[in-house]
């Protein structure tokens, strides 16, 4: 697909750059506008910042027709037109926003083909009649000549980003056989492409993918204490002062207190969440993308649609979802290509309260489950991909980039990183222990216990704690009180949440009480645990060598 001998390979190259200023294309931007070029339906996966915009933007000027694109956000919808008419390029959209004779308008410069492109939010598509049929009308008159998705993985529930208009655009492709589509995302695992592919119906598609890794971030995870806010002001201060950046929190209170301290800190700072009036959040956006203010403390529902090209950092103040939606979140940072920071402040503690939002915030999604088993189904899909980042956090000696990339699926050796991760940071290398004693002694102690205390105090047993509680539960009288008391410092609470991120014990939520504090019992998954008990598996893994 690389050829430059297509037949609109000169106008390509001169549109390039006299429409867009570039100067060249960049890593499979080529390929994938000679491939939709050729009518064929094509499917990208391309980190944030490479360019997507440009592979749908140039085959709409060099086609005759109108290129239809949907998009998840008006405020996003609005930014792609804002930078197209400045080019000079006819686009326009429609949405609930605008009144009907504004509409009527749109529609009837639309029919005269006054627009090369048309962006529509996806409720569009499933509700608007009359969009449904201006669109049959271009398209019978051969004027229909390309179907663009954008952020594609919206359409898959296993994506961290499921929006339900999303499932109605197959019909897109059953109204418009011929035309072709181009689906775009920046993030998707084997998984969610089979669900984009199959929701949108593509045909025969052509796949672009390139590496996920975004050379020019560097991951850094760090220990969160009580002191996190002020840990987060020196590192700004030390590492980018005065620059741009996002910080996100769990809950919309967090936002508020994180911001708050860290304005008496001197910083030009706001918050930024879901609850707070639309009017108010499009003003902070505008302030932050005019450098009015620095920081925003946000929860993840500002994100999708910032394109601010010089985010500087982007901190976690806690633990992320999932990988995917931590990838993502990170990928907002650096998209002019510059060095940029990725924090993440981490503490196992966060695992249950993050847990116990995903499970209300599912119910509240579906309500009271009709479909129970995709109820089901969608909880723990959501908790394994929490799991799978809490064993993200839990490593500390591999590298960031190929803890990320390997859950893309894709291969990175880590001497590519150089360094630029927390954990190739560490001069003194690793060692690898057989824990399996130790896993089973903790698994036992879980059963002997009854299954109905915390981690905790688990470990508190172990370590041969005399406390008032255990001398209480009668505890000290175990054989295994105090078997782990020769163990290092952490290392037992760390091997404790290698069998939690393995699912060999699970931590089940007890009550959440009416302060809002959560308390979690572990439990023994025996189906998971019968290899370890039974000696059929070992537990093997990786210490920091200075331990
Ligand atoms: P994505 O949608 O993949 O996150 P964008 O389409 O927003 O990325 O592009 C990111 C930035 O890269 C934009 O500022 C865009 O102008 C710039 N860009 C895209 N393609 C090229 C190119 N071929 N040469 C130079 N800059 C480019
Ligand atoms: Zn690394």
């Amino acid at each position: 697909w690389s050829s430059t001998n297509f037949p609109w390979t000169k106008e390509l190259e001169a549109k390039n750059r006299n429409k867009f200023g570039n100067h060249s294309f960049r890593p499979n931007q080529r390929e994938i506008i000679n491939a939709t070029m050729s009518g064929h339906d094509v499917f990208v996966l391309m980190p944030t910042g490479g360019g997507k915009s440009l592979t749908y933007q140039l085959p709409a000027l060099i086609s005759s027709g109108l290129t239809l694109v949907v998009c998840p956000l008006v405020s996003l919808i609005q930014d792609q037109i804002m930078h197209l008419s400045q080019a000079n390029i006819p686009a326009t959209y429609l949405s609930g926003n605008l009144d009907w004779s504004e509409q009527q308008e749109i529609m009837k410069d639309l029919m005269s083909c006054r627009y090369k492109l048309l962006y529509v939010t996806p409720e569009k598509i499933a509700k608007s009649g009359a969009l449904s049929r201006l669109l049959d009308n271009l398209n019978s008159q051969g004027h229909l000549s390309r179907i663009v998705i954008d952020e594609a993985h919206c359409v898959s529930q296993w994506g961290h980003d499921f929006r339900p208009d999303y499932k109605s655009l197959g019909v897109l492709k059953q109204n418009f056989p011929k035309t072709p589509v181009l689906a775009l995302t920046a993030t998707a695992t084997a998984r969610v492409k089979e669900d984009v592919v199959q929701a949108l119906a593509l045909e025969n598609c052509i796949v672009f993918k390139q590496s996920f890794n975004r050379a020019n971030l560097r991951y850094y995870l760090r220990p969160k204490t009580k002191k996190c806010v002020e840990d987060i002001d020196l590192f700004i201060r030390t590492n980018h002062s005065k620059e741009c950046g996002i910080i996100y929190c769990l809950s919309r209170m967090d936002c508020e207190k994180v911001a708050e301290k860290l304005r008496d800190c001197g910083h030009k700072v706001s918050h930024y969440h879901g609850s707070m009036d639309p009017m108010d959040r499009t003003h902070i956006q505008k302030l932050w993308s005019k450098d009015k203010i620095n920081i925003i403390c946000a929860t993840v529902a500002f994100g999708m649609g910032i394109n601010k090209p010089d985010v500087r950092f982007v901190i976690h103040h806690s633990l992320p979802k999932s990988i995917e939606g931590y990838h993502q979140e990170c990928g907002r940072a650096g998209r002019d290509g510059q060095p940029s920071s990725c924090v993440l402040y981490y503490q196992y503690s966060d695992y249950i309260r993050v847990r116990h939002m995903i499970t209300q915030g599912v119910t509240e999604q579906t309500g009271a489950p009709r479909d129970l088993s995709s109820h089901e189904q969608a909880l723990k899909t959501h908790k394994d991909n929490l799991l799978r980042m809490v064993s993200y956090c839990e490593n500390d000696v591999d590298c960031r980039r190929l803890l990320q990339l390997i859950h893309f699926g894709e291969k990175f050796d880590p001497s590519l990183c150089a360094r630029t991760c927390d954990n190739c940071l560490k001069e003194s290398g690793w060692v690898e222990k057989d824990v399996t004693n130790i896993a089973r002694q903790l698994v036992e102690l879980v059963t002997r216990t009854g299954h109905s205390h915390s981690s905790t105090y688990i470990l508190e047993v172990y370590r041969g704690s005399m406390s008032q509680n255990v001398k209480k539960q009668r505890h000290d009288a175990l054989a295994l009180h105090g078997a782990g008391r020769h163990l290092a410092k952490g290392e037992a609470a760390r091997i404790m949440r290698h069998l939690v991120t393995e699912e060999i014990l699970n931590e089940d939520v007890k009550k959440s009480d009416m302060y809002g504090s959560i308390s979690s019992v572990l439990k023994v998954n025996h189906l998971k645990a019968s290899g370890l008990l039974s000696g059929k598996h070992n537990i093997v893994l990786k210490f920091p060598a200075s331990d």
